[in-house]
């Protein structure tokens, strides 16, 4: 049966929006049951804030407190008190009047900056320095005070949108409660990949040219679902699967909600993409992008279409395309060091070995990316924008870029115990022969190796 189908989606109401944001950085786990608040000012000047003294990983968006006047102590009665750090948020507004949302939390990784008295590099990761600038870092104050919310708002002032607190964690603002929390989860993870980065070795900052094309490419305008006339059952049964594996791809920290893409091929020339403007977590099958594999003019707004149109028409066996964004694989990329895929008999069957290409060329040049990312050679560390992988279908894919993501967790994880052991020659040969005598995708296992 054909069918047409089209995405509408509704603005949230902002209390469910900070309710509904504050459980997902709750179980993000970018904050504590005890830590963290986040608001949003209105139009008409209202602050919403998260109440004090909740449990974060349940709040309801009838417990979120509403403050009336950004200049007084005037709180709406009806609502529950607002969090006690109210003081910094109304600092921040006051200073950046741009800013219309403000997140505060504990995120492991930024803490570990924290009381380290640094800030990561966001120059690591072209979408982190795109989507977080660099990053303030503000002196410590008692937690509530006045104090606290001067030396936050003093550091916003300069321009900063993202500030490490000393001794404490991290605020971050944006135009939108979205914009700041896509760049909390860019932040955090741009922090735990330079920490993985660190014990590699160093990280490597993306040249100048390349965070300008970095920028430009952030501040395109997002692509949107669009309408889509006649969609077959095959087709039907395709969406269905790539948006139940991207938002499992989100659930395992292989991708954020902003970051990471995923296609699978169609018949005649074409294939769904994954939109910018829908987050992961929450995509519908309706909301996927079907696009054309055609050199063409068409893809110029987009850079991620013509990458994986390339890949699509270099190569009839690849089926699907993900970039992906797991923190262990990005601080092999951000380090410049090439990760070993020879540990255990699955990282070798699925990942073989895993070719470099830079984020200039997965941007300009995806013909370039094609020519070495192939079903003989399936991942690709893009420097310093997160990882690449085709399959033979979307799981296949997607078992790929979870396969990659642990055996570059387990290769970071073995630092302590000395040198590690790859396979021998002969092993490998022989897992060569047994599981992909003739190359490409085949012979590759789902049921365990
Ligand atoms: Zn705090």
């Amino acid at each position: 049966m054909n069918v047409a189908v089209s995405s509408t989606r509704t603005p949230p109401d902002p209390a469910e929006d900070l309710a509904q944001t504050l459980r997902q950085i709750y179980d993000l786990d970018l904050t504590t049951t005890s830590g963290g608040n986040l608001s949003v000012l209105d139009d008409d000047g209202v602050i919403w804030i998260t109440p004090a003294g909740i449990d974060k990983g349940e709040l309801r968006a009838d417990q979120v407190a509403r403050v009336e006047d950004l200049d007084s102590d005037t709180e709406n009665q009806n609502t529950p008190p607002p969090s006690s750090e109210l003081p910094f948020h109304r600092a921040i507004y006051a200073a950046r009047s741009d800013l219309r949302a403000v997140i505060h939390a504990h995120p492991v990784s930024l803490v570990a900056f924290s009381i380290a008295q640094t800030v990561p590099d966001t120059r690591v990761s072209a979408q982190s320095y795109a989507r977080c600038g660099t990053v303030g870092f503000a002196p410590y104050a008692l937690p509530a005070s006045e104090d606290l919310g001067a030396e936050i708002a003093q550091t916003f002032a300069k321009g900063f949108d993202c500030v490490v607190l000393e001794n404490h964690g991290v605020v971050v603002g944006g135009t939108t409660l979205r914009q700041a929390f896509e760049r909390l989860e860019a932040l955090d993870l741009c922090a735990r990949t330079v920490l993985r980065a660190r014990t590699l070795g160093t990280e490597r900052a993306l040249p100048w040219d390349d965070l300008e094309l970095a920028l430009s490419i952030v501040r395109k305008p997002k692509s949107q679902p669009r309408e889509c006339a006649l969609i077959t059952d095959q087709e039907r049964a395709i969406r269905q699967s790539l948006c139940k594996i991207a938002r499992r791809a989100y659930r395992k920290g292989l991708m954020t909600s902003a970051q990471g893409a995923l296609s699978a091929r169609l018949p005649e020339n074409t294939f769904l993409l994954t939109p910018t403007s829908i987050p992961l977590d929450r995509l519908e099958p309706s909301d996927l992008l079907r696009v054309g594999l055609q050199r063409s003019g068409l893809h110029e707004h987009d850079s991620r279409e013509a990458l994986h149109a390339a890949l699509y028409r270099t190569h009839p066996d690849v089926s699907a395309v993900a970039h992906g964004y797991g923190a262990n694989a990005s601080g092999f990329s951000a380090a410049g060091i090439p990760l070993p895929s020879k540990t255990i008999p699955e990282s070798y069957i699925l990942i073989r070995e895993p070719v470099s290409v830079s984020f200039r060329t997965t941007v300009l040049d995806p013909d370039g990316v094609a020519a070495v990312l192939c079903p003989d050679n399936p991942v690709a560390l893009v420097h310093n924008d997160g990882v690449l992988t085709v399959g033979a279908s979307v799981l296949d894919t997607f078992d790929r870029l979870e396969v990659l993501e642990a055996t570059a967790a387990a290769v970071i994880a073995s630092h302590p115990l000395g040198e590690l052991t790859a396979m021998n020659d002969e092993q490998l040969a022989e897992l060569r022969t047994t599981f992909f005598p003739t190359g490409g995708f085949r012979g590759a296992p789902h049921g365990g190796s």
